[in-house]
């Protein structure tokens, strides 16, 4: 009974297909009056855990928030969808805090948001204790712990608060995951340890790339050329760079805005306004800018400056992609940002610079990591992570690049260091390898070796790219203080020609990943009207295009182009107040836009096309390919189904195994185009090094196995263990 009415409530107020993990659980919880604990990262979906019992309970709720912006926007947005919510705060004009005031006496409403020290005052508590208050929500609850990033001493009293309302349920939601604010949390409120929910912190539709900061100007640009007309932020270290970028950027014709602390409130604010409205398309910002932005369509988040620590950036990337679809966060890393921060950090004083250097040496360490970028990122926040190959960050993908035979451009630049002595960087050897004329190459006489100008084959960037799995493959030793090369016993056996060398060339533009943007097929032409409608209505009703409907929302419009109300009720996040408010207008655009392109039928049906687009659903999908191909679909097939790559299915079946599922073996063998013999040495080589890992059956190999075939023969040999 109460199941269907959670799940109703999420169909038609909100217009969500099913729960995310988690949710359901926290929502049944909180109905049966249990107090809660709720720890998910940003975008995790919080905000219906309370938000879904507010509507089912008699009683009203009221949320503790501390940031009056994103009140206002929950409660614009629960407006929109035709719930009873509204706020009360010292910003508002006196008639309207009056209005409100009243409406809350005469028990209208279902949400009031209120700020902690509004919630404190005895005016408020009076009203309250008129009327039936059933839960009491406590958002970003880690403000009431001093080991917060945001500790607030009102959030204390929130306690005194609390024992007024004796029969209201509590629950306290914050996206911080170190296990001393938790603790606090439930010790200040005196929480129960069985009510905790703690999601994971993966946010499996963030793309993590971090690259060396070479020319971060020009790098920025050509980034951005792939993210045309698109919302992000760029973060900068200090205030005079977000005004120097936001001014290069302008001129050249970019939707840009700077945001930093130096700036005056209001134009600060004008900015920020801008931005969340889609009237301007790029924030450069210091860290000052994000709190508080609730905006669920960006897509894309830029460190042009190293992040002080792990979880600054963390936070900084959960900015993005809070509608869950793809977003690209990309970080420049340069070791110069790394003295900068040294010189910064030897301003403090001791124990706390000490702590703060051991979260630098821990962010470096993530920068400089080849395995996957989400091992330590949820490692540093407790969590474990197992997924193989998470084919979203630049790690994974690059495992599954095949590596080139690279020996001989090895030999050239080894040799090249002994030939000048092993005092050099990489810098010099590279300027004598391309017989550069420049004066140090002169003056030591290096034009007259016999390595002089016998690597021109690469430019200048793909010899320090080189140079760069040279040292991190451990065939030279990079002296930390003059920056000079040594090579090691493996360099050694290369010269001799007694060891190979494999690795990458890098492309010489920037590989920033061209994917398609979002995951799913649709009508760009479409998406451009409907976006254009959007920005119309949201504009004359003074409110973000957001509220109006998600981006993810009119990408399934353009995608499937409903034409009847039915089916227009299947669109993510079209309740039926929202179909009733926009839902004509939006469908006659797209009536008229299939008319005028004679598109007739919708692409796909819903069934299938659920199981399709957005990576949240992650975890159901590597179940549906796995019954399709143990059901006799061949990995061809499954790859038009999911509109995907083969690599990204036989990941899916891959977890599909560890699950503790079958695989239908035979018909695996038809994607390998390998010999008989190979195979028989791939299996073999499994069976001495293990398979949890593909790594080290690829370097006992030689490397002349790619990852793709690993990858099959893997499963193959599973599948035939079992
Ligand atoms: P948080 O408060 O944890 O940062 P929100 O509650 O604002 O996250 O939710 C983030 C985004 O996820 C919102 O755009 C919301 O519409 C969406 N969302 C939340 N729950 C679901 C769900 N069950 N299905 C689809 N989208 C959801
Ligand atoms: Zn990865």
């Amino acid at each position: 009974m109460i199941i269907e009415k959670i799940h109703s409530i999420l169909k038609n107020t909100f217009g969500y297909h099913q729960f995310r993990p988690l949710q359901q659980k926290i929502i049944e919880n909180v109905l049966q009056k249990r107090d809660t604990l709720v720890i998910m990262p940003t975008g995790g979906g919080k905000s219906i855990c309370y938000q879904i019992p507010a509507l089912i309970f008699d009683g009203m709720t009221v949320v503790v928030s501390p940031l009056i912006s994103l009140m206002k926007d929950q409660v614009e947005q629960l407006q929109d969808l035709g719930a009873p919510a509204l706020f009360l705060n010292s910003s508002l004009p006196p008639e309207e805090y009056q209005k409100n005031f009243d409406l809350v006496r005469t028990q209208k409403i279902k949400l009031l948001y209120i700020a902690p020290e509004s919630l404190l005052t005895s005016r408020i508590l009076n009203l309250l204790e008129t009327i039936p208050v059933e839960c009491l929500t406590i958002d970003e609850a880690h403000c009431i712990s001093e080991w917060g990033h945001d500790f607030r001493p009102e959030y204390r009293q929130l306690v005194r608060v609390r024992q007024k309302f004796k029969s209201a349920v509590c629950i306290a939601l914050t996206a911080t995951a170190t296990p001393r604010v938790q603790k606090d949390i439930k010790d200040n409120l005196g929480f129960l340890e069985s009510n905790e929910f703690i999601a994971s912190f993966n946010r499996p539709n963030l793309f993590l790339q971090i690259i060396p900061k070479t020319d971060p100007y020009q790098q920025t640009l050509q980034f951005l050329d792939s993210y045309k007309n698109q919302s992000g932020i760029i973060y900068c270290f200090s205030r005079r760079q977000v005004d120097e970028l936001a001014a290069i950027l302008e001129s050249q014709g970019y939707s840009v805005k700077p945001y930093h602390a130096g700036m005056e409130d209001k134009e600060r604010a004008r900015n920020q306004e801008l931005f969340i409205k889609d009237d301007v398309q790029i924030m450069v910002a210091t860290i000052a800018f994000g709190m508080g932005i609730d905006k669920p369509n960006i897509r894309f988040v830029v460190h042009y400056d190293l992040p002080k620590n792990i979880e600054s950036y963390y936070q900084q990337i959960g900015r993005a992609g809070r509608d869950g679809l793809r977003s690209h966060c990309l970080l420049l890393f340069g070791y110069a940002d790394l003295s900068k921060i040294r010189y910064f950090l030897d301003q403090k004083p001791d124990p706390e610079r000490r702590i703060a250097y051991q979260h630098l040496d821990a962010l470096v360490a993530f920068a400089e990591s080849q395995q996957c970028r989400r091992l330590p990122l949820l490692q540093y926040f407790g969590e474990e992570y197992h997924e193989p190959n998470c084919s979203m960050c630049d790690n994974c993908l690059a495992g599954e690049k095949k590596l080139d035979d690279l020996t001989i451009p090895a030999q050239k630049f080894l040799s090249c260091v002994i030939r000048t002595g092993k005092i050099f960087g990489a810098n010099h050897i590279i300027d004598v390898l391309r017989g550069s004329e420049a004066e140090k190459v002169l003056d030591f006489g290096h034009h007259q070796l016999s390595t002089y100008g016998i690597g021109k084959e690469y430019s200048k960037k793909q010899w320090l790219h080189l140079a760069r799995q040279f040292i991190q493959q451990k065939l030279l030793i990079k002296d930390d203080r003059y920056g000079s090369l040594l090579p090691t016993e493996k360099a050694l056996e290369i010269l001799r020609g007694d060891q190979k060398f494999y690795g990458l060339i890098q492309e010489e533009k920037a590989d920033f990943e061209k994917r398609k943007d979002f995951d799913m097929a649709y009508d760009r032409e479409l998406f451009e009207k409907l976006r254009a409608k959007r920005k119309e209505i949201a504009d004359r009703a003074n409110v973000p295009p957001y509220i109006v409907f998600s981006d993810k929302s009119l990408i399934e419009m353009a995608g499937f182009y409903p034409r009847s109300r039915s089916e227009f009720l299947e669109i993510h996040g079209v309740g039926q107040v929202k179909w009733d408010k926009y839902g004509p207008a939006f469908m006659n655009l797209i009536i008229s836009h299939c008319k005028m392109n004679g598109i007739e039928a919708a692409p796909a049906k819903r069934q299938t096309v659920m199981n399709l687009p957005f990576v949240t659903s992650e975890k159901r999908r590597f179940e549906q390919v796995g019954e399709l191909y143990n059901n006799g679909s061949s990995i061809e097939q499954i790859c038009k189904v999911f509109a995907v790559k083969p690599a990204t299915v036989l990941r899916h079946l891959f977890t599909y195994f560890r699950e503790g599922n079958d695989i239908r073996r035979e018909g695996l063998l038809t994607h390998s185009k390998l010999s008989p013999e190979e195979r028989a040495a791939v299996l073999e080589t499994f069976k001495e090094v293990g398979s949890e890992y593909l790594r080290p059956a690829f370097e006992a190999l030689g490397g002349q196995i790619n990852f793709r075939e690993l990858e099959i023969l893997r499963l193959y040999y599973l599948a035939d263990k079992k």
